[in-house]
């Protein structure tokens, strides 16, 4: 083989390729039940409010949404978002700390740009955003990690991760977190909040779910609890549509000023026919209403897929019970292989996530992460017969 001539930037040397990414190209077959991506349910994108929008941002106001626009991105879309805090959780905000950003995504990798040195120290939660991960990893990042029971981060573990030499950045997903589901209960959201509040470290609470809840109570942000050195992040990917590429960051003035600037290099300012044809949306559209009718449909497939590892997986598998948002997550026994029963379930035609690539040190082999936003009904019930199938298989080796 010819060596190549390509010397890529030192910091390409950690960064695994999307192991998701791969996944997803396996269960492209339309025969595959996949329970893999983390799709939203397509059926429930509000299209035609969201095409009557557009034709009517283009038509009457061309000039101005199909031209240039701000950094910052359009006032009134930041007002709205503002607004949102008021109402859902009392929560001021001013809208002149929001940044609109190319979906939450972008907001991490400012943030990045903005803080991360090679070798800082980031703390993420075990198992983690593997997005996250990824981003971190182009910034040369250590990792230190913090591992997650049923009410969020261990007390003890992350009372030991935070009273050393202090990480960088924390970056935390508080509801219902991509990959497990687990939503921090109020006493987690408080004592990490002590923990944290004499510590120079930054926290990121990245909070694109926060809306999905279908069962419980709200929990208050963690910004609210401790809103110096807190980046509060969000998204309109799971709320309205994705492909829009909307989503935001609530910064201090301070470094608002900094995260500008790495998103003036980075993308001048997120689409403007985009942000226009939310606003739009938003201002013809009762938001609350469409939320509640997504998150009537993923918790009828919630409770479907709870309902089938309950009745047919093996005792020893155990899955956390999400109050929103589109995953759940399941451990099996020490030592039993997760990508042996992702081998095995492709052959039934059924996919997941094994969990693995969601731990920084390495651990959680035996993990499994399950989407159920965007299989309909019928196709959860026949993939869970399929996978129960496949684990009996593997557990009784
Ligand atoms: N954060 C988390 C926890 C996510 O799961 C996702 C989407 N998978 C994102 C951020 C990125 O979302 P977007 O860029 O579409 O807002």
């Amino acid at each position: 083989m010819p060596q190549t001539p390509w010397v890529f930037a030192s910091r390409m040397d950690n960064v695994r390729r999307s192991f998701i990414r791969e996944i997803l190209k396996v269960t492209a077959d339309p025969s595959i039940i996949s329970f893999a991506g983390g799709l939203p349910q397509p059926g429930l994108f509000p299209a035609a409010a969201l095409a009557k929008a557009a034709e009517s941002v283009i038509a009457g106001s061309g000039s101005e949404s199909l031209q240039y626009s701000t950094t910052e991105g359009d006032p009134e879309l930041r007002r709205f978002i503002a607004g949102r805090y008021k109402l859902r959780f009392g929560l001021d905000v001013d809208p002149d700390w929001i940044i609109i950003t190319t979906g939450s995504q972008q907001a991490l990798d400012l943030l990045a740009k903005a803080f991360l040195d090679p070798g800082d120290g980031v703390l993420v939660e075990r198992p983690g955003y593997i997005g996250a991960i990824q981003l971190f990893s182009l910034f040369q990042a250590e990792f230190a990690s913090v591992p997650l029971d049923d009410d969020g981060p261990d007390p003890e573990a992350l009372g030991a991760a935070l009273s050393g030499p202090a990480p960088k950045l924390f970056y935390s997903v508080p509801n219902f977190q991509n990959p497990s589901g687990i939503t921090w209960s109020k006493a987690r959201r408080e004592l990490a909040a002590g923990l944290l509040a004499d510590s120079p470290t930054i926290l990121i609470e990245d909070d694109p779910y926060g809306e999905l809840r279908f069962l419980g109570e709200h929990q208050t942000p963690l910004y609210a609890l401790r809103p110096e050195r807190t980046f509060l992040l969000g998204s309109f990917s799971k709320v309205v549509s994705p492909g829009l590429r909307v989503g935001w960051l609530v910064a201090d003035p301070e470094s608002r000023v900094k995260l500008v600037t790495a998103k003036q290099a980075s993308d001048l300012h997120t689409s403007t026919l985009a942000q226009r044809i939310l606003v739009r949306y938003l201002a013809e559209n009762d938001l609350s209403a469409h939320v509640e009718s997504i998150k009537s449909a993923y918790r009828r497939q919630r409770d479907l897929m709870v309902a089938r590892i309950e009745e047919l997986f093996p005792p020893e598998a155990r899955c956390t019970r999400p109050e929103g948002g589109m995953f759940l997550w399941i451990t099996l026994p020490d030592g039993v292989s997760a990508y042996d029963v992702f081998d095995a379930a492709i052959k039934e035609k059924v996919a997941f996530v094994p969990g693995g690539p969601f731990f920084v040190d390495g651990t959680g082999a035996n993990t499994m992460r399950l989407n159920f936003s965007n299989s309909d009904e019928e196709r959860i019930d026949v993939g869970m017969r399929r996978l129960a199938a496949c684990l009996d298989k593997v557990l009784s080796r």
